[in-house]
């Protein structure tokens, strides 16, 4: 069987550091190691729509703003196909035959979109196409046959649900779909990095976001004035890193190196938070090392991403050339869906 993956993020916005060690970066790994014969990275602007169908334009804004976060982050178009979701019909098709094989209650039951909803406070105006996205998403990981789906963890569910309805499908028709398996960060703080006022996960929609893009004193102003531990009032109390988006940051981003360059005191983050943790220890010293790491981590990708926005329609041409052969790819799967389902009758004439 071919090693192929298939990922992607909804263009609702730029692309911020929980995307970052999320996703993005393993990718670049992935992508570099050699090991998988097809990388599909899609921008999923139709997935984008079921939420903000009433905005296709900050949708479309978005596509070169993510696409541009890609390149600048170490996507390589030669490496990698990236396409556009709505260019591909094909997607459309196959998520219609496979909402046959999903109940309604199995997809309320879906946490993440669960929470999503509550969030968005839909109740009952709930977009259907937003119920469903789950179902779409597996269009779009089996049109490609990808076994391996690089994903945050809270992916999870649409995992899950797209192996089901894989197994539903082969188990119908014949062998035909190819099982996916999420493949999350290995350093546990980036498997749903939070937002810098302390909610559960940086979200674009939720306004807490570092964006890859952000300016040195965008990104000093909010560093400076992220949540902490509530409880550490006195530099002499003793304070929690376990729930400290300021340590989780520094866990996924701070080697021993940047402790060397910046804050020689402490060997390493172990010792920093033990001191932290008996107290004695200041917000604001942990968060200047902060800033400082991010400076470090985010000022090369920010400016490859500055020369690239130079060239807006050499971005379009790569979506182009991109969406054209993933679209050649979902021709294929789609067509031997419709073989395995006894649906295409008129195959023979073409
Ligand atoms: P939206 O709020 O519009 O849903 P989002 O910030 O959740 O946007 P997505 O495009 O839905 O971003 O997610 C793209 C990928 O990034 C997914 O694999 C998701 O798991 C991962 N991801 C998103 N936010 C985080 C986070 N805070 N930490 C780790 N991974 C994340
Ligand atoms: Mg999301």
């Amino acid at each position: 069987m071919e090693n192929i993956i298939l990922t992607g993020d909804r263009p609702s916005g730029k692309l911020h550091i929980g995307h970052y060690v999320g996703s993005l970066k393993r990718r670049v790994e992935l992508q570099n190691s050699g090991n998988f014969d097809k990388i599909y990275i899609m921008i999923a602007d139709a997935q984008a729509l079921t939420d903000n169908f009433d905005n296709p334009e900050k949708v479309r804004a978005n596509i070169t703003e993510v696409a541009l976060d890609y390149l600048a982050c170490g996507i390589d178009p030669n490496k990698s196909t990236v396409f556009v979701q709505s260019h591909i019909a094909e997607l459309t098709e196959l998520t219609f035959y496979y909402m046959n094989l999903v109940t309604l209650a199995r997809l309320q039951r879906n946490p993440t979109v669960k929470a999503e909803i509550k969030q968005k406070n839909y109740e009952l105006s709930l977009p259907m196409g937003f119920l469903t996205y789950p179902v779409s998403q597996t269009a779009d990981i089996t049109a490609f046959k990808a076994n391996t789906v690089p994903v945050g963890e809270d992916q999870l569910p649409m995992l899950e649900q797209a192996r089901e309805i894989v197994r539903s499908f082969n188990g119908l028709y014949g062998e035909t779909l190819v099982e996916p398996k999420a493949v999350l960060p290995e350093n546990k703080s980036c498997l749903r990095l939070p937002g810098t006022d302390g909610m559960a996960k940086m979200s674009k929609s939720l306004g807490n976001c570092i964006y890859l893009s952000d300016s040195a004193d965008e990104i000093k102003r909010k560093v400076m004035g992220m949540y902490t531990d509530p409880n550490h009032i006195k530099v002499t109390d003793p304070g929690d890193t376990q729930n400290n988006p300021t340590f989780i940051y520094l866990d996924a981003f701070a080697s021993d190196e940047h402790f060397a360059r910046y804050l020689p005191e402490y060997a390493c983050l172990e010792e920093m938070k033990a001191h932290y943790e008996r107290g004695g220890l200041g917000d604001m010293k942990v968060k200047k090392l902060l800033n400082a790491v991010m400076q470090e981590t985010l000022e090369p990708i920010r400016l490859r991403r500055e020369e690239l926005a130079k060239d807006i329609p050499a971005i379009w041409d790569m979506l182009y050339r991109g969406s054209e052969e993933a679209r050649a790819v979902a021709a294929q799967t789609l067509s031997e869906v419709k073989k395995a389902m006894r649906i295409d009758y008129f195959s023979d004439r073409k």
